[in-house]
């Protein structure tokens, strides 16, 4: 004869539930192998962008305000070819694969990047139908220097990659988000978010911070941790 079961703690309880899984992505150093904003600032306005990027870095600036100086110096007769030299960056091993993989598990993946977003988009154009949404700056080229700006700006970032995740959190429900990032424009989001995969500066950031991160060297670590993670949810739900 069944008993009814006889527990301290609610049976809900034990159930993980672990929110709407989506994954933000970072993209310059991330899923590229180079930084090619920094790059682009090395190339066209390297005076200007040195003694920007050590202040940055140290935090004695913001991101914000080392990110428009440093655009603000670029003449828009170089935009073009910015965004043709885009498809030239070599994407980071097994992100092609990865896309397949959460394409095929219906999770989205939602690139977020502090770069431009010309520049993103035409680098990441063979994957395009895989990625959920891609968000970045915008370049306003009709004067003679670059202007840049966000609708997801904040009072220290271009780009406010926390506010972009906020516009996915479902009403009534939480995010299981994931994020892949490299640096200092993925801080913010990082500190917010339950799993984190970092390297680099960020793995350096975080550390100081006593959080926990995933160290990661390419797109098949993250997919094979990912496919673990959620096959062991499953099972954890079905128990
Ligand atoms: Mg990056």
């Amino acid at each position: 004869m069944n008993q009814p079961l006889q527990s301290s703690r609610p049976v809900q309880s034990l159930i993980p539930t672990p929110g709407k899984r989506i994954v933000f992505c970072d993209f310059d150093g991330t899923i590229t192998q180079q930084d090619t904003f920094i790059d682009v600032a090395n190339r066209l306005v390297p005076e200007i962008w040195g003694p920007l990027q050590k202040q940055m870095f140290a935090f004695e600036i913001t991101l914000h305000e080392a990110v428009s100086r440093m655009v603000a110096a670029i003449e828009s007769k170089h935009y073009p070819d910015i965004i043709a030299g885009a498809k030239s960056y070599p994407l980071r091993s097994g992100f092609g694969d990865f896309v397949r993989f959460l394409k095929s598990e219906t999770i989205p993946l939602v690139v977020v990047s502090g770069g431009l977003q010309d520049v993103v988009e035409s680098a990441l154009e063979a994957h395009r139908s895989g990625i959920t949404n891609i968000h970045a700056a915008q370049i306003d080229d009709s004067a003679e220097h670059l202007r840049i700006h966000c609708e997801f700006e904040s009072k220290t970032e271009i780009v406010a990659k926390a506010k972009v995740m906020e516009q996915y959190i479902p009403e009534n429900g939480t995010l299981d988000a994931v994020l892949i990032g490299d640096s200092l424009t993925d801080l913010e989001l990082a500190l917010q978010v339950p799993l984190v995969f970092a390297r680099d500066r960020l793995a350096q950031y975080l550390r100081e911070r006593d959080r926990a991160y995933i160290p990661w060297e390419d797109f098949s670590d993250v997919q094979a941790y990912l496919a673990q993670r959620w096959a062991l949810q499953e099972v954890g739900a079905k128990v």
